[in-house]
């Protein structure tokens, strides 16, 4: 490109490069993202809340780590999808770093995971639904994005977000209509 190029042109130029980096899903994601579904559905079948998460190598596809909430069954406050997959991606790949990963996870992930996500360096995160009283990606904080923090990914959420929504409406439906059931019915 010549130096001497019109303003208009280099900012043109300027404008597709931008469009160019801006994050986006890619057809792997969107597979990974089925299969998050599909253990957020196994959840909701062992009574935890349906959310799955998927974390794979970005440059091969290769799955290195999968699951999903486990807070009522280990009684464990951490038990969140996509906490367990960082984890246990870190043991699978035999390093805590995870840039060349992607997670994928089916809710907007909360303060505590977007915490881990920024230590673990996680190289790219997808998510399906918001989390409006929780989410700490985008919806009450931008911890992943804080420049103040040394680690930054640019998230892509909205990915089936419907069929993540849906899962966690009929699970909590469900859920509200027992607790109020009348004893001994
Ligand atoms: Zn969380």
């Amino acid at each position: 490109m010549s130096r001497l190029a019109p303003r208009g042109r280099l900012l043109r130029l300027h404008r597709l490069n931008a469009r160019k980096h801006h994050a986006h899903a890619t057809t792997t994601d969107i597979a990974m993202m089925r299969r998050a579904l599909a253990l957020a559905q196994a959840a909701a079948d062992a009574g935890e809340a349906p959310i799955g998460a998927v974390v794979y190598e970005t440059a091969t596809g290769r799955v290195l780590a999968q699951a999903h909430n486990t807070r009522e069954s280990h009684h464990d406050p951490a038990g969140h999808a996509e906490l367990i997959a960082v984890r246990e991606a870190g043991k699978a790949l035999g390093d805590w770093r995870l840039n060349a990963c992607t997670l994928v996870v089916t809710l907007e992930p909360c303060a505590m995971c977007a915490g881990a996500i920024v230590n673990a360096r996680v190289g790219r995160l997808v998510y399906g639904a918001a989390d409006p009283k929780a989410g700490a990606v985008a919806s009450l904080y931008r911890l992943c994005q804080d420049p103040r923090l040394n680690h930054r990914i640019e998230p892509i959420g909205g990915v089936l977000a419907r069929p993540s929504a849906e899962l966690l409406r009929a699970f909590f439906r469900a859920r509200r209509a027992r607790r109020d059931k009348p004893k001994g019915s």
